[in-house]
């Protein structure tokens, strides 16, 4: 990822960067730019460094008010994430406010304000200078709460080169906040090094993943007493990714072995052979290997996060021989909560939801994520197949609308929506999936040509223009002899009116 630039390339880009700004028309402030400003002038720190860092830490969306997230493994505050890293940053930004954390974790405009002097405060110990925007580079990196010193190297390296380009950023609400650029940053700050990311003490498993190192010292255990991994352990963090990755490097009490993030950055935290401590049952940290996924339970995850997470769980399974299946392949909300039913208990089997409310899963923490994971069109992935649990019988669309999945007898049929206008959601009803007339070959492995092999109900036949031009679906069943089994898929999820329909699934955790 990191590539060497010369200094008259970065020069000259710098330069253009700064051209193009002073073009652009001035963008009047709105109430998330103003807090930045407020927060800066009450702190004394540069308003532009606390809106890249925000920027990096990919705060900015922060709701101005929200509920803490009791569930939480990493506790990230407002739009600079403050967190339980090296530096306890959330305790810290508590203690000079005057707010409690959980007030902090709530409210992003006081957390932005806290943690502005939190970075005050380390921009004194480390001698910065107002006004010397270069200056606050020891003050970034405490900030940061990495515990080594190319993870925080690169943040600072992140921070610096998006001061250096500026920019107008996307918050919350979809409110701008601009950042004018910063040329006159020296190129020891702003041009990507490589900064041994990979080169460090230990090694991951998988190849690519990137090392950080982390003691295990109250937050793993060496071994595994002899357990063989029969399972792996879907989580979310609640944070973004510098606030997670943090977190799990320093705060004692939890760990796992990978996180990824949302563009499919992926980093190994504990080697596999070591017990993490990720599923509130330490049975399951026995025979497990544990992912997070930078992201909220609630919100849906991008595809660069499911691809990812998908390669790296189809070669753990195949790499232990664990079946690819929903009993093996599970949420933390299916981890059995040891202080209601033994720790050894199979996961649960039911609905997420049913899950989630039962009280005897989710760990000893009663944990709900990943919550809104679609493992639907995750399973086929890794080689599997979701549960009918984990779906209804009503058509939905996937989340990137390439596809289509519902439960069909007692198997889920995921179907690829390939055909222009691809999948179409229809409210609480059945979704229409597109199907091209030839059988695409990005259908995604392991989907189901439904009605075809699973004893599907005969497809009701609803023609429309879009079917009509999407290679002939529309043709009712027997007036050609045969339908094409792409047909028949499109032709299926449209219909099907007769069909028993399950309970819809709230699709929030
Ligand atoms: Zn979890």
């Amino acid at each position: 990822m990191m590539r060497r630039l010369s200094l008259a390339g970065v020069a000259a880009a710098l330069g253009a960067a700064a051209a193009a700004c002073a073009t652009e028309a001035p963008v009047a402030e709105g109430e998330l730019a103003s807090s930045f400003t407020t927060s800066a002038r009450e702190s004394g720190v540069p308003r532009d460094l606390l809106v890249a860092i925000a920027h990096v830490e990919d705060g900015l969306g922060t709701p101005r008010l929200r509920e803490p997230n009791p569930d939480a493994h990493v506790v990230a505050a407002g739009p600079l994430m403050l967190r339980r890293g090296k530096l306890d940053t959330l305790a810290r930004a508590s203690a000079l406010s005057g707010a409690g954390e959980l007030e902090l974790r709530a409210d992003a405009d006081r957390a932005l304000a806290a943690g502005a002097l939190v970075l005050a405060e380390l921009a004194g110990r480390t001698g910065a200078r107002p006004g010397d925007l270069a200056s606050y580079r020891d003050a970034v990196a405490d900030m940061s709460g990495y515990a080594d010193a190319p993870h925080r190297d690169d943040y600072v390296h992140r921070v610096y080169a998006t001061l250096a380009r500026g920019g107008s950023f996307e918050g919350r609400d979809g409110q701008i906040v601009t950042v004018a650029a910063h040329p006159e940053l020296p190129p020891s700050l702003t041009i990507a090094v490589e900064h041994g990311l990979r080169v460090l003490a230990g090694a991951p498993d998988y190849p690519g993943a990137e090392w950080i190192p982390t003691s295990c010292t109250d937050k793993c255990t060496v071994g595994r007493g002899g357990n063989k991994v029969e399972y792996v352990v879907i989580h979310d963090t609640e944070g973004g990714w510098d606030a997670s990755v943090a977190t799990l490097q320093n705060d004692p009490g939890k760990s796992v072995q990978y996180i990824v993030g949302k563009d499919g950055r992926l980093a190994q935290f504990v080697p596999e052979a070591d017990t993490a401590w990720h599923a509130g049952n330490f049975w399951y940290n026995q025979r497990s290997v544990g992912i997070e996924h930078v992201g909220y339970a609630t919100q849906a995850y991008p595809e660069a996060l499911y691809a990812k997470s998908a390669a790296l769980v189809a070669h753990l399974t195949k790499k232990y021989g664990i079946a690819p299946d929903r009993a093996h392949v599970v949420g933390h909300d299916q981890i059995p909560n040891g202080n209601k039913i033994a720790q050894s208990s199979p996961p649960c089997a039911l609905s997420p939801k049913e899950c989630r409310t039962s009280g005897k899963y989710g760990g000893a923490g009663v944990h709900s994520d990943p919550g809104v994971w679609e493992w639907a069109t995750y399973m086929p992935r890794v080689g599997g197949r979701a549960k009918c649990t984990d779906v209804t019988t009503v058509a939905t669309c996937s989340v990137d609308q390439k596809s289509a999945f519902r439960c069909v007898g007692d198997e889920v049929v995921v179907t690829a929506c390939d055909g222009p206008g691809a999948c179409e959601p229809r409210g609480a009803g059945d979704a229409v999936c597109h199907v091209s007339a030839s059988p695409s070959p990005s259908s995604p492995p392991g989907s189901v040509p439904p009605g075809s092999a699973h004893g599907a109900a005969p497809p009701a036949v609803e023609a429309s223009p879009s079917e009509e031009s999407d290679g002939g679906c529309a043709i009712a069943p027997g007036t050609s002899g045969r339908v094409p089994v792409a047909c028949a898929a499109a032709i299926l999820v449209v219909g099907l009116a007769g069909a028993r329909r399950r309970p819809r699934r709230r699709r929030r955790a």
